[in-house]
């Protein structure tokens, strides 16, 4: 392999990062290195950030409709480029194929969106005081350079909820990957957006306190879209609050999955797998504590583990493989500490828990399913973000409903219902951005995703993901020269 680091992108063509260092960036289904990246520094994102902020001169400026057809090319591009996506996310991040498929159509298809909805506004035109002579307009307009800072778990879908929606509004980007997962993004944003012009989109690869927090710390960036972690999104906050920047941030979850009275087992078996295991339980969304009626959790555990027993654990360039590894090491320990601090208060690990046979290589960790949980452990209160299934069982549904509320964070939630005025009730009454009735983790273009309370605030996708992108001016424009009655003398 290579050790030369791979190149940066920044002005619209590569750029070697100003430091020798190189970050190796490996398979996590074979811990093999695949490539090396820059450790980019301070200079590094400097020179990027003036690239953008001399392109927002230009690009601000370019029709709205202009900016549409260079989005929609990029989609196609994306498309066109589709296998070679897929396969290098395969090596990359390890997801299973079907998910990285979905991932690259998604990224592809949310160009489209932004493309078209960038298309229909720049304000409102809102009653003034005096109609004849007086224009307020309520304008929408880009705020400069926004930083897109990006997790590994999706690293071009998570990328695009913000780089789309931020270029169409007329913003212009600088990007910083993963460490985990760069790789593919280069390549993404070197082959399908480089008919857009130079310095609108930058990539500068980097670990987080370096490369990402000299971003955060840039004068010239006025936006910080994030995904990540909770603790990551409280550094950002402090190290970007002496500037007031506007902060996009979207953190952590520990959603819930409510099964009611009324769902059937088997169903609910099928959705509860999909939602805790999909991407190895690595979704910020992924079901993380699920609560069954007493009368049902013996027959739901008991169909859990030979459901789970069932999904082909693997190198997701194999055929046929449901689930891959994990991201990295310290994620399969997280899990494991979760797993062993709820067995020593007293769960059952009633399938998995631990490494798969024959899968040693790599980081691969087991879907695991345990009962006889209880909000004393930490795999019931802190995000796990692996293949944990922990199933507690409730007499009352106004428990089951205030257990999801009781968490320093809310994303989403699911409940597996068909009565209505349960269902009704548990939308209005849980505290999470998304709520999920039947059909956990979908998402919807034009549905705005996000969290409350310590997931932040921000909203992607739907109009609320444009608007995040834009900042609000108010003009207040009289055509008349004339002396106001209510100034000076009163
Ligand atoms: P992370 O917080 O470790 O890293 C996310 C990004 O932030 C990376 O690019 C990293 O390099 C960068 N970073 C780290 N420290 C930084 C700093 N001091 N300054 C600037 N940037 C810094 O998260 P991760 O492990 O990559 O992703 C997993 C986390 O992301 C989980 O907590 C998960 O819940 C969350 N997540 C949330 C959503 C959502 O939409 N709410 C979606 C996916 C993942």
């Amino acid at each position: 392999m290579d050790q030369t680091p791979r190149p940066l992108l920044i002005g619209g063509r590569p750029v070697d990062a100003r430091t020798a260092d190189g970050i190796v960036v490996e398979n996590p289904a074979t811990g093999e290195a695949i490539g090396v990246v820059a450790d980019a520094g301070t200079d590094d994102v400097a020179h990027a950030v003036t690239a953008a902020r001399d392109a927002f001169e230009h690009w601000r400026w370019t029709p709205a409709n202009e900016r549409a057809d260079l989005l929609h090319e990029a989609a196609a591009r994306t498309i066109a480029r589709a296998d070679d996506l897929v396969d290098g996310l395969l090596r990359e991040q390890g997801k299973a194929r079907p998910e990285q498929e979905e991932e690259v159509e998604w990224s592809a298809n949310t160009l489209r969106y932004y493309a078209e909805l960038g298309r229909n506004s720049r304000g409102r035109v809102v009653p003034s005081g005096e109609p004849r002579t007086q224009l307020n307009l309520v304008l929408h307009e880009p705020f400069g350079v926004v930083g897109a800072i990006i997790p590994w778990n999706f690293p071009l879908l998570l990328l695009t909820w913000k780089l789309a929606p931020a270029l169409a509004a007329g913003n212009t980007v600088v990007i910083k990957p993963s460490e985990l997962t760069p790789l593919v993004t280069l390549d993404w944003i070197a082959t399908c957006f480089d008919h857009l012009p130079a310095g609108v989109v930058n990539v500068v690869t980097g670990t987080g306190p370096g490369a990402g927090e000299a971003l955060v710390a840039h004068p010239d960036v006025r936006v910080i879209a994030m995904t990540g972690s909770v603790p990551t999104g409280q550094r950002i906050a402090t190290v970007a609050a002496p500037m007031m920047k506007h902060l996009h941030l979207e953190l952590g979850g520990k959603d819930a999955f409510v099964i009611a009275p009324d769902a059937t087992v088997v169903e609910s078996v099928e959705a509860v797998a999909y939602a805790a295991l999909f991407n190895a339980g690595q979704v910020c969304t992924s079901a993380e504590r699920v609560y069954a009626p007493a009368g049902m959790h013996d027959e739901l555990v008991e169909a859990l583990v030979d459901r789970v027993g069932r999904i082909r654990v693997g190198d997701p360039t194999g055929d046929g493989i449901d689930m891959g590894p994990m991201a990295a090491e310290r994620f399969r320990a997280k899990v494991a500490d979760h797993v062993r601090d709820a067995v020593d208060r007293g769960a059952r690990v009633v399938a998995g828990g631990g490494v798969p046979d024959g899968l040693e290589r790599g980081y691969f960790y087991a879907p695991t399913v345990l009962s006889g949980v209880d909000h004393d452990m930490v795999i019931m209160n802190e995000e796990t973000f692996g293949p944990t299934i922990p199933v507690m069982a409730y007499d009352r549904i106004d428990d089951a409903i205030a257990w999801v509320n009781n968490s320093s964070m809310g994303l989403g939630a699911t409940l597996r219902s068909n009565d209505p005025a349960l269902i009704k009730r548990f939308f209005e009454e849980v505290k999470v951005g998304t709520v999920w009735i039947n059909d956990p983790l979908t998402d919807n273009y034009a549905g705005p995703f996000g969290g409350m309370k310590m997931t932040g605030g921000a909203r992607e996708l739907g109009e609320e993901g444009l608007r995040s992108f834009l900042e609000t001016k108010h003009v207040h424009w009289d055509m008349s020269p004339d002396v106001k009655d209510y100034w000076y003398p009163y």
